[in-house]
């Protein structure tokens, strides 16, 4: 089957995943392409290029998601069909609505090249074998399918991350992300438009969604697993913790009149480590993952620190736990350094589960094709967390070598890449069937929306 002019066949892929690797590619085998900077604008332009050549509709919406479209279901036959969630007065000449399948293309800085990308290649390929495989049998499915591509899941350009899937599941606000800048001053606006992706197309409306990506950690390796695919997402939130000293000379302001706002960070830090300590191994993981010292300069002694730190858990008691602790001991700090150090709750992402329906679907699809698979939590944030308060969603992962991500190291071997597009394309024709549209509004999957995890939570 796999022979070269087989524009969906296994070589095809591994040729355009390393080909996209080499968009923004670093020294060390990673690649840097923050949202919506040249090299996101490349990758971009990479997949509209290959779907339109391949017979997708491109469209971009106002916060830069894109959609590769393929109409599977003829627009005549449409309207007569009851399909559930179909768009009122959609501008669409068929009326059914879209399965779509996907992740991102954007990556952090220095960051690998599977994280994001994997999922939206393998999400065109396997589109394109779904349609591929339908008009050979001649079936005609019940939805339409879409590839996206979200903008800006990995946040480290503009904060919050996983945004543009966000802003689509309804859980972040449009015009307050446009809004949002980045640390030279360039908003999400100004950006987007920079690049000739601020958008204008109404996106293809969702029925269900399906995701596959790479671990990021390392249970399927140790437990030599081909697929994992996920139950519930963590817990998590961030402490916004700004520490505000007071600016002086290094050489002429006697120890004893300094105000040293790094020197009090420094104890914060290792307080954020130490947390973790209160609890089981690894049932809590934490980080400082920002830090900004104002001025920065090497004779003055430094006036304010802001940091962002990260609580993950999968037992929400023990964030909460863990932030009550880092509070108290925050402001002891601050007492100790005779300076003030403001703490802010913000972030808040409850803990949320997949559909099991959606569970039960991926391991009929890796024991068709012969592989094992292993239920997990998954402990990153990914668009299929956002997804899925909007329509029922999938989550698959395929094994991360060593379990390292967000760095050049990152690796997936091209033989569990393939088996995740083989998996990816089995799930996604059952969606395309309209397997799972009908688990909608359920007890079992539909938890609290961010919003109100965030209301929830004393500040
Ligand atoms: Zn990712």
């Amino acid at each position: 089957m796999n022979h070269q002019a087989d524009p969906s066949s296994d070589s095809a892929f591994l040729t355009a995943f390393h080909h996209v690797a080499t968009i923004g590619a670093t020294d060390n085998n990673g690649v840097d392409r923050q949202a919506l900077t040249l090299e996101d604008k490349q990758t971009r332009d990479w997949m509209r290029t290959w779907a339109e050549s391949n017979g997708f509709e491109v469209r971009v919406d106002a916060i830069g998601n894109m959609f590769a479209c393929l109409q599977l279901v003829p627009a005549a036959s449409a309207g007569s069909a009851d399909v559930p969630g179909s768009p009122v007065g959609s501008a669409d000449t068929s009326a059914a609505p879209y399965v779509l399948i996907g992740s991102h293309l954007d990556s952090q800085p220095l960051g690998g090249r599977f994280d994001g990308a994997y999922g939206v290649i393998a999400a065109l390929f396997a589109a394109l074998r779904v349609k591929e495989e339908l008009a050979e049998s001649g079936q005609r499915p019940t939805f339409n399918l879409a590839v996206v591509n979200w903008f800006n899941e990995e946040g480290g350009r503009f904060a919050p991350s996983i945004m543009g899937s966000s802003v689509y599941a309804g859980l972040f606000d449009l015009e307050e992300m446009l809004a949002v800048t980045d640390l030279a001053g360039t908003s999400v606006a100004e950006a987007l438009a920079a690049i000739d992706y601020d958008g204008t197309d109404t996106p293809p409306e969702a029925i269900t969604y399906a995701e596959i990506h790479i671990e990021q950690g390392r249970i399927l390796e140790r437990e030599a697993m081909d697929i994992g695919v996920v139950e519930s997402s963590w817990y998590t939130q961030k402490l916004d913790i700004d520490v505000l000293g007071e600016q002086s000379h290094t050489g002429a302001t006697a120890m004893a009149d300094r105000h040293d706002a790094l020197v009090a960070a420094a104890k914060v830090v290792l307080a954020v480590a130490e947390v973790v300590g209160e609890f089981d191994d690894e049932a809590l993981v934490s980080s400082v993952g920002q830090h900004v010292v104002e001025p920065n300069s090497p004779i003055v002694v430094p006036r304010r620190v802001h940091m962002v730190a990260d609580l993950r858990s999968s037992d929400p008691a023990i964030v909460q736990t863990a932030r009550d602790s880092l509070r108290r001991q925050i402001a002891e700090i601050a007492r100790a350094h005779d300076i003030t150090i403001n703490v802010e709750d913000f972030d808040i992402r409850d803990k949320r589960h997949f559909p099991p329906e959606g569970v039960e679907l991926a391991e009929k699809a890796v024991a068709n094709e012969g592989l094992s698979i292993r239920r997990l939590e998954t402990m990153a944030g990914h668009d299929s967390v956002a997804m899925n308060h909007r329509v029922p969603a999938v989550m698959m992962f395929v094994p991360s070598v060593d379990g390292v991500s967000h760095c050049e190291r990152e690796f997936t071997t091209d033989e569990d890449m393939l088996r995740g597009v083989r998996v990816l394309t089995s799930v996604t024709g059952e969606l395309v069937r309209g397997q799972l549209a009908d688990v909608r509004d359920g007890e079992v999957w539909v938890g609290r929306s961010v919003a109100e995890a965030r209301s929830s939570v004393t500040v």
